[in-house]
């Protein structure tokens, strides 16, 4: 079929563009299969779509590196990045991920088989077939990829190295519950980055890798790297305290990402944090459609009733209590939260604004006086970054400052000049159930799910905010998320009375079950697997969204 192949593009050379349309369909090629799935119409439309399916007995990968769902996901994840080198200065593309090691489309294992998803530009001059062009993209350097993603024809130990890193990382988080822990950092991680650009480890001498203080290491042994120690973050209220520039920021970042796997070599490999802890943050101007954000807002001079908020333009504070709710209501026992990020307003008040504004003038319960009723009622633990203000020493279970980028543990020098506090009381925010018809991917008849960069997913007629998403890691998620909110509404998820929490579980057993590419049918392009969370908070920003009264 290859040759098949060769000699229908000769016989199409010169012709006009659109006649690339008749090579759909699937080419044997012996070694592997060609599915040519998607042909563009023109040279300046976005690329073609094609996959391959690699079979078991070419393909050669024993057992071990793809029989559990880890080294399954591990594994594909390493053949893609190694077809992504071996594509360099192709006009074939496949999308390969970053630092994180996540779930996508574009590399899979089924049975030992290989099956991979790519884009192609095809070539052409001017509006007429380049078919020698084509020829050497589909007929050379396509097979030369396949052969190069042999098991024979890898660097094994490398690659089961890779495999070896991502299980020890999925055994290192699942093990945080039972040890009490919202999150570990491993001595000698490295945490900075490259440069607020780049998700690289940061390199050369000034780099201070991370060491443990003592009264909060703890040792935990993982399959492949034996006993490893470092800093055990506990369940309750951590405050992460320190000068400026002293690295409580680059601790945070960390822990975010500590909910996905990294490649080796990342310097975050042995950070890990409950899957399920999100950042929360200010967005001023975010939509807020029926949320109950009353345990932080009272009163608003406008009457509006806050145990059912809603907002076209939400404020610093109202947007932060939105985001705590709507975390909590997806599910969240961990919230990550950093002063940098947050509306001040809704974090601290100090005694001299008592003092001043009082009473019913202050709509707002400041998160200080309800972070502890949080744990004790609710069993939600925050993790808090805050160098400029001391009123959260009276409700910390923990302190650790921060010095040249060391962690001390100075628990008790703040205990000293703690003050007694009264907490407010925290309820739970109300279990909403959406409108499943305000939920709709098609814009005038056809589904269009787009990203824009890293800031915008186009949702049918929508453009969803994400770009304050932080735990929004990998371009293919953004798509992701828009899948998933299709899946939610076409598949009737939202339906049946169903409160977002439960659509959120169905959603999360059906991706247990039959993996990433459950929710791509009909979807050419690419894309990777988002969390929960991030699918709760692209739904809570779609502008159409309605809550059912
Ligand atoms: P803070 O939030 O305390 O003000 P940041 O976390 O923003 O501080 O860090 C300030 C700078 O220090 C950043 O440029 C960061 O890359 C760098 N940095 C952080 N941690 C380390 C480290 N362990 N080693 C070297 N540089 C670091
Ligand atoms: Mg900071």
């Amino acid at each position: 079929d290859a040759a098949r192949l060769s000699a229908e593009l000769r016989r199409m050379s010169g012709s006009s563009y659109g006649r690339y349309k008749s090579l759909k369909g699937e080419w044997d090629f012996g070694d592997f299969t060609l599915s040519i799935d998607r042909v563009q119409s023109d040279p300046f439309a976005p690329p073609s779509r094609i996959s391959v399916r690699v079979p078991a007995a070419v393909a050669a990968m024993p057992e071990h590196a793809w029989r559990s769902p880890v080294r399954r996901r591990a594994t594909a994840d390493y053949l893609v990045r190694r077809a992504y080198r071996v594509l360099k200065g192709a006009r074939l593309r496949i999308d390969s991920g970053g630092q994180e090691v996540i779930e996508r489309a574009s590399g899979r294992i089924d049975r030992g088989d290989l099956l991979l998803r790519l884009g192609i530009e095809l070539p052409g001059h001017g509006r007429r077939i380049d078919a020698r062009g084509a020829e050497s993209e589909l007929c050379e350097r396509l097979p030369a990829m396949v052969d190069a993603l042999r098991w024979e024809e890898l660097d094994q130990e490398d690659a089961v190295a890779f495999a070896d890193t991502v299980e020890d990382t999925v055994a290192l988080r699942a093990e945080l519950p039972s040890r009490g822990l919202v999150a570990f950092v491993a001595d000698g991680s490295v945490l900075p980055r490259y440069s607020g650009v780049s998700d690289r480890p940061m390199d050369g001498s000034a780099v201070v890798p991370f060491t443990a203080p003592e009264t909060l290491r703890v040792t935990v042994k993982l399959p492949h790297r034996g006993e490893v120690s470092g800093l055990g973050i506990p369940e309750g209220i951590t405050l992460i305290v320190g000068g400026g520039f002293h690295g409580k920021s680059t601790l945070l970042h960390a822990l975010e990402r500590g909910v996905y796997d990294h490649v080796p070599g990342d310097g975050r490999e042995l950070v890990a944090t409950r899957p399920d802890a999100v950042k929360i943050r200010a967005e001023e101007g975010r939509r807020v459609e029926r949320t109950d954000v009353s345990a932080f807002v009272r009163n608003l001079p406008t009457g509006s009733d806050t145990g059912d908020f809603r907002s076209d333009n939400a404020s610093g504070s109202t947007s932060q209590a939105a985001n705590i709710s709507e975390s909590l209501e997806a599910g969240s026992t961990t919230l990550l939260v950093d002063e940098d990020t947050t509306a001040t307003n809704l974090m601290i008040r100090d005694t001299r604004m008592q003092a001043l504004v009082h009473g019913d003038r202050e709509p707002l319960i400041p998160f200080v006086d309800l972070v502890r009723p949080l744990h004790r009622h609710h069993g939600v633990s925050t993790v808090l970054v805050m160098g400029g203000s001391g009123d959260y020493f009276d409700v910390a279970d923990n302190v650790v400052m921060l010095d040249g980028y060391r962690p001390y543990d100075v628990t008790e020098r703040a205990r000293a000049l703690a003050a007694e506090r009264t907490d407010a009381t925290y309820h739970a925010p109300a279990h909403r159930i959406v409108d499943q018809r305000s939920v709709n991917a098609n814009a005038r008849g056809r589904s269009k799910i787009k990203r824009r960069d890293m800031d915008v997913l186009t949702f049918g007629e929508s453009d969803i905010d994400v770009r304050h998403l932080a735990q929004l890691v990998d371009p293919g998620q953004i798509v992701g998320v828009g899948l998933a909110l299709r899946m939610l509404s076409e598949d009737g998820l939202l339906g049946d009375d169903r409160t977002v929490a439960e659509a959120l579980d169905a959603l999360d057993d059906r991706l247990a079950r039959e993996g990433v590419n459950a929710l791509g049918s009909g979807f050419a392009g690419d894309y990777a697997l988002p969390r929960r969370f991030e699918i709760a908070a692209a739904l809570n920003r779609l502008r159409t969204l309605r809550v059912r009264a």
